[in-house]
């Protein structure tokens, strides 16, 4: 460690991404990007952009891109607060929300990201097991906590929960702030953008990187009550004025304009996904049911990590998790159907011969 380290950077547990990989040609399933390119409306404002407009900073507050996004849900404008990708927006919420006093919550299993964030900003977390079905047990998390911290659907599970659920543990812990991410909500959970209207302790946190094929540009979002986001705003202008440049406030305005596009690529995405769950139940291998754009995978008698270096080596990128429950398993992002054709393919060899093995 450098000696210039603080103590807070000596401690630090960075989050690690999926990998991005510079050479070779990939099929990539393993950061849960879209295999559509964004609307032909982002394509038009990227070319059109004049490089003058770059000289000046862009609108700190992205007016038009907050009131696009606020019509797009039927929310005030107020309501709407938007960041470098969704993990700026976490961040800000962490920092903005929970201190070294408090106490948040989130699952044993769910994005890994939440942890770093606590680590960060030095607060105290507790996680609470998922249940043996892989669900989420609210009735399982401590009364004093004042954050709770749920992804849904969650990762890497990609199990959903219904927003009845969610609207129980809003009315029965008025005094704890319920942090939703919905980051691949989209993909066929309910959100709970409506109950916004309701709750002022519930914040949805959203994100472009998925269903609007926005990973490259780095569009987050939250939607809230209109005093709880100024607490997110006081952190913003205390770190960066500017989060979103003038061509991303640009080209995620133009997404929100075409739904019809939005629609029909995110129904393109369940689809594949649906036949590829039903391929892999014919080959036997467990997937769990998914809510999201990748279903989590297990291939009996296969170790993830195996099934994950082998696909590598046949042209494929799956993401594996070297965690105690997650050994057995790896996250496989739904691509085109041809995408998820080859990897079935792979797949029902890797069983095969993993079967001929055996009886050896
Ligand atoms: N939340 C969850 C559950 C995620 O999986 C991700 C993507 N890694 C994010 C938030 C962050 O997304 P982004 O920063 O690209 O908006």
């Amino acid at each position: 460690m450098n000696r210039f380290f603080s103590e807070t950077t000596k401690r630090l547990t960075p989050y690690v991404p999926g990998e991005q990989p510079k050479t070779g040609h990939f099929i990539k399933l393993n950061t849960n990007e879209n295999p559509y390119p964004p609307t032909p409306g982002v394509e038009e404002i990227l070319r059109t952009i004049a490089p003058d407009v770059l000289r000046l900073y862009p609108d700190p507050v992205a007016l038009e891109l907050r009131q696009s996004i606020a019509k797009n849900y039927d929310v005030d404008t107020d309501s709407v607060f938007v960041g470098n990708g969704s993990d700026e927006v976490l961040a800000f919420l962490f920092q903005a929300f929970f201190g070294e006093n408090d106490i948040v919550a989130f699952p044993d299993i769910t994005y890994s990201f939440y942890p770093v964030y606590a680590g960060l900003y030095n607060i105290p977390f507790i996680t609470v097991p998922l249940t043996d079905l892989w669900t989420i047990d609210l009735s399982a998390y401590p009364e004093d906590i004042k954050g709770l911290i749920i992804a849904n659907p969650n990762a890497p599970t990609g199990i959903a929960m219904s927003a009845e659920k969610i609207e129980m543990v809003l009315k029965a812990r008025p005094d704890t702030l319920i942090v939703i991410d919905e980051a691949y909500a989209d993909f066929g959970a309910e959100s709970v953008i409506p109950l916004t209207k309701t709750y002022d302790h519930l914040l949805v946190v959203k994100t472009m990187s998925k269903s609007r094929s926005f990973a490259g540009m780095r569009v987050g979002y939250a939607i809230g009550n209109k005093e709880l986001l100024e607490g997110l705003i006081r952190v913003k202008d205390s770190f960066n004025s500017y989060p979103l440049d003038v061509v991303a406030q640009k080209a995620a305005n133009a997404s929100f304009l075409d739904k019809a596009y939005f629609i029909e690529t995110v129904n393109k995405v369940i689809e594949t996904r649906e036949r590829f769950i039903e391929s892999l139940c014919s080959l036997n291998i467990h997937s769990l049911p998914s809510k999201s754009n990748f279903v989590f995978v297990s291939v009996p008698g296969v170790p993830g990590k195996d099934v994950m270096d082998h696909l590598r080596s046949e042209g494929v990128l799956v993401r594996y998790f070297h965690m105690p429950r997650l050994m057995n398993w790896v996250r496989i992002t739904i691509g085109t159907d041809e995408d998820m054709i080859k990897l079935t393919e792979l797949l029902h060899r890797l069983t095969v011969n993993h079967n001929i093995h055996r009886e050896k």
